[in-house]
């Protein structure tokens, strides 16, 4: 059974069929799927999601597809670590880390919302899939179409990651560079999927696609005893995820399977050279003036932000803050955090690192709350960004190796 009514405009309230569709026809405002809620809390309950397998679709009553899922059995259901020795490096008690770096299949936050949208492409029968990316997306469609047995055509920027551009092209996707930043290759994107009948994961599927992000929340409320954080970092490029663990947070406590209620403040995350929503946050507006990217988080480097409007507003309204950090911050937040808790981060985790560092610094994240830091992304995909000194090379003797550790290790 479908626990979906169809589409609603978040502005204007109009009322869509299911179908591929970018946005309000009227007011061009993004579309929300209008869940059937009261069908949803008879059918749902800890007992039920708490029998099945371990992946993001033991939620799947929250989730828009109406039948079973092909692809995306190995996505979510990532560790989340108690981290201890990052919580004393920043000051704070109480610090969890949800680990999305080694989510399944292709090792970022990404292929919770591309295992909903590839499913989709195949239930409304479309031909092919793609996508406009910063990198990551581009990873998990390609893997994802692979699996569904889908073509995929994939634009990036062309000054993408080299590990990113391969761990695309490597599951037989047509990738095209095009010349100009991510916003240029989005306008392309919403072009071609106007002149072509396929399904575009973050343009006519993305009503859909979103949904994914809500598991990154429900997973947290999960693994925490089905109980809400008091705050959660996390990662902005387009806007989408920070608003979607928010959003589960809310549906969990309407459903009835939380103890206690949501009062979890947002705090989202951008690098200084790409900081659009931080802007509109600090100007207490929701307004997003665009920006040029320039940043080594290129995963986050969205200048014209699609939800930055509705994301400013979830971090005002739940009480939270933005921040944003230099380059060299970010490198410090992936040595950090590498170094403490045993993780590689990608840039963007990066940002959340060094952002959250940030917050306590300025006491806008308590050192008392129970504080959740969104890792979305794997550090040996972003390897250009780090410079470290080459490790030394020995004689294959034992004096020689007394002799190298006994001096101090070039940092
Ligand atoms: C895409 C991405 C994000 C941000 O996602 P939005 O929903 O577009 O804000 C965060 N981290 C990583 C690693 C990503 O690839
Ligand atoms: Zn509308």
């Amino acid at each position: 059974m479908s626990f979906i009514n169809g589409l609603k405009c978040r502005e204007c309230g109009r009322q869509y069929e299911k179908q591929p569709i970018a946005g309000c026809e009227d007011c061009f405002a993004p579309l929300e799927i209008d869940y059937n809620y009261t069908a949803i809390s008879r059918a749902l309950s800890r007992e039920v999601i708490e029998s099945r397998p371990k992946n993001l679709w033991r939620y799947r009553e929250l989730l828009p597809l109406d039948s079973d899922p092909v692809v995306g059995q190995s996505s979510g259901a990532t560790p989340l670590v108690r981290a201890e020795r990052l919580a004393r490096a920043l000051g704070v008690e109480t610090l969890f880390i949800k680990n999305d770096s080694v989510n399944s299949p292709t090792l970022s936050f990404k292929d919770r919302v591309t295992a909903v949208a590839i499913n989709k492409a195949r239930e409304f029968g479309l031909e092919a899939v793609g996508c406009a990316s910063t990198g990551n997306l581009a990873n998990s469609v390609a893997a994802n179409a692979a699996a569904a047995g889908l073509p995929a055509y994939i634009l990036i920027p062309e000054n993408l990651e080299q590990s990113k551009v391969i761990a695309t092209q490597i599951y037989g996707a047509r990738v095209i560079a095009v010349r100009g930043n991510y916003d240029d290759v989005n306008r392309l994107c919403s072009e071609i999927a106007d002149r072509f009948p396929w399904g575009f994961v973050n343009v006519n599927l993305r009503p859909f696609y979103g949904e994914g992000s809500k598991t990154f929340g429900y997973e947290i409320a999960e693994q925490l005893g089905w109980r809400a954080p008091a705050a959660v970092v996390v990662p902005m490029a387009g806007g989408s995820l920070v608003t979607k663990i928010y959003k589960g947070l809310k549906e969990f406590e309407r459903l009835g399977l939380l103890e206690g209620d949501v009062a979890t403040r947002m705090f989202g995350a951008q690098a200084a050279g790409c900081n659009p929503i931080v802007d509109a946050v600090r100007r207490a507006s929701n307004n997003i003036r665009p920006v040029k990217p320039a940043t080594i988080a290129k995963s986050l480097a969205i200048g014209n932000p699609a939800d930055g409007y509705h994301a400013a507003e979830i971090i005002q309204q739940s009480r939270g803050w933005a921040e944003d950090v230099t380059d060299e911050e970010i490198i410090d937040g992936i040595r950090l955090l590498a170094e403490t808790e045993g993780i590689f981060t990608e840039t963007a985790g990066g940002v959340t690192v060094a952002v959250a560092r940030k917050l306590i610094a300025e006491g806008r994240l308590r050192r008392d709350e129970l504080t959740v830091i969104a890792i979305t992304g794997n550090g040996l995909k972003t390897q250009e960004a780090i410079e470290l000194a080459p490790p030394a090379v020995i004689e294959p003797r034992l004096a020689k190796f007394v002799e190298t550790v006994s001096r101090p290790a070039s940092a």
